[in-house]
């Protein structure tokens, strides 16, 4: 190694940590990446047991584009690592009394609408169109910037618009919609963002063009295909990455960072970045050098923790698709649960991933490999016996809904929560996708990309700019490299 390189330490191996490496290799630091666990992608980390495939976290592949520019900003194609298919229908979502059924295509979709609600479509083209144009202003003009300055939000194409900032999603849609299932459908892509369409900005309906817009899309193999490329792309850049390296201490001298505590060893460098979430980076680091107080981070709308099952069946199921969401509940009483009087919720909606319906790779022959999610409040008490009761509740509602007995059918059952959000990722209150995008919660209002108290101490991922999600983690990777370089 060039002992002239400036030496960059980071701390984790998510998306972002990921991502951030592979720029600051590129633009010529000496890269060591520590990761606490013992494989890479964090979140996304990928479970494999007896022939079946499981994607620990994200399973909803959007945005492909953000993943195209990564690759492109290395002279890559996502192609030269994975291959990557169109999902057709998208996804299904299951209500009481009916079913919608998302194509790929906005012909398919608005057939779709027209079918629950006559004229609905000619809105839903409207809605779509002014979708489209917020992406391009998002992603040409807005979540590129480090969030340093409340100027960055400001150009010709947002101060037109500055009404959709103070407007909500769920005012936008309602305006057009009045049918409560065309309403939940339209309102599900921002959940992505963490809080509830009620109180996220009307401007985020570029989500929804990424979803009926740009589609949704499946790596074969699993989303774990998009880690392990990016491990590769950091090791043919030459960084170095160590599993199972705790951090436990980011040193600082005279106000300086100078490397970190690994397992107790001592690691010098000349910068130090942390992908870890914010909150425990923080708790890295004594406590006059801690930007942010405890009060702080209680005041924010975190996003929702997670209920998770991984389950192994032994025969093939009916009725589904590899995305289908149970909306068969009150969506508001959920959300209340979640954001606004935490507790578990009394009928939970849920969402259940079957990457086997569509990708052979990911279950042995003739069965299916099923991931359950429940939202719920980060901070629950959680418990054996709770994750029983709602595996239960679930499981009811999951047969009713499609028809069938599965019950007997389970031959693998795991599941993940609050506890090991905490005790894998660090994670503060066991939140599973970071901090929410609300309107005071956006760009430069989120917690810095930049330490204010230590000039080369730096944050990536979903707590930070520009928020949760797997491509805005890529985004984060790249932002702090930029500042970082500077
Ligand atoms: C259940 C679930 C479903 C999701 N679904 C989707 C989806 O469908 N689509 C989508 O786009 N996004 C989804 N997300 C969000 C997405 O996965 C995250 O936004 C993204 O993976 C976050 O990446 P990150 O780099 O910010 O953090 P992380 O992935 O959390 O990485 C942080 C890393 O730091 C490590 N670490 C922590 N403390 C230390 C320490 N002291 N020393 C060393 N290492 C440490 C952790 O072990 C971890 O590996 C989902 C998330 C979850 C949990």
């Amino acid at each position: 190694m060039n002992s002239n390189k400036k030496k960059v330490v980071i701390i984790g191996s998510g998306f972002s940590s990921l991502s951030a490496s592979c720029y600051l290799a590129k633009k010529g630091f000496d890269v060591s990446l520590f990761e606490k666990n013992d494989t890479v992608g964090g979140r996304a980390r990928q479970l494999t047991k007896d022939g079946f495939t499981f994607d620990i976290g994200p399973s909803w592949y959007w945005m492909p584009d953000i993943f195209d520019r990564f690759f492109a900003d290395f002279g890559k194609k996502t192609s030269d690592y994975y291959q990557l298919d169109k999902l057709s229908p998208a996804y299904k979502i299951f209500f009481d009394d009916d079913i919608i059924t998302i194509g790929d295509s906005m012909d398919k979709i608005c057939e779709e609408f027209e079918r629950i609600e006559k004229g609905s479509s000619i809105h839903l083209k409207k809605f779509i169109a002014k979708a489209q144009r917020n992406y391009d202003i998002a992603i040409n003009e807005i979540v590129y910037r480090p969030g340093l300055s409340p100027l960055e939000l400001v150009t010709k194409d947002t101060v037109i618009r500055v009404d959709q900032f103070f407007k909500t999603i769920s005012q936008e849609v309602r305006k057009k919609f009045k049918n409560p299932k065309l309403i939940s459908t339209l309102e599900f892509p921002v959940l992505f963002l963490g809080a509830k369409p009620n109180k996220t900005p009307a401007f985020y309906s570029f989500m929804n063009f990424a979803d009926f817009g740009l589609g949704t899309w499946h790596p074969k193999g699993g989303m774990y295909q998009i880690i392990i490329a990016m491990k590769s792309l950091a090791q043919e850049l030459g960084v170095a990455i160590h599993t199972d390296s705790a951090v436990n201490k980011i040193l600082v001298k005279d106000g300086k960072a100078t490397g970190i505590s690994v397992n107790s060893e001592k690691i010098n460098a000349d910068m130090v970045l942390s992908g870890a979430d914010y909150h425990h980076t923080e708790t890295l680091l004594d406590k006059e050098y801690r930007q942010y107080s405890e009060k702080y981070w209680q005041r924010k709308t975190f996003a929702p923790s997670s209920l998770l099952f991984f389950i192994g069946f032994d025969k093939k199921l009916d009725n589904i698709l590899h995305h289908n969401l149970f909306f068969d509940t009150d969506f508001g009483e959920h959300a209340t649960e979640i954001y606004d009087k935490p507790k578990w919720p009394s009928r939970p909606l849920f969402y259940a991933n079957f990457p086997s319906v569509t990708d052979n790779s990911m279950a042995p022959a003739n069965k299916e490999t099923g991931f359950f999610l429940i939202p719920i409040a980060p901070g629950l008490e959680d418990t054996p016996e709770l994750r029983d009761q709602y595996f239960d509740i679930i499981l009811k509602r999951f047969q009713e809904r499609t028809g069938q007995s599965v019950e007997n059918n389970i031959i693998f059952k795991k599941s993940f929560c609050v506890n090991d959000f905490k005790e894998q990722y660090n994670s503060y209150k066991g939140n599973a996708y970071g901090m929410a995008n609300t309107l005071s919660q956006t760009a430069f209002m989120r917690p810095g990309l930049k330490s204010k108290k230590i000039n080369n101490l730096f944050f990536t991922g979903q707590l930070t700019v520009p928020g949760p999600g797997v491509p805005p983690s890529l985004i984060s990777g790249k932002l702090v490299s930029e500042l970082m370089e500077k």
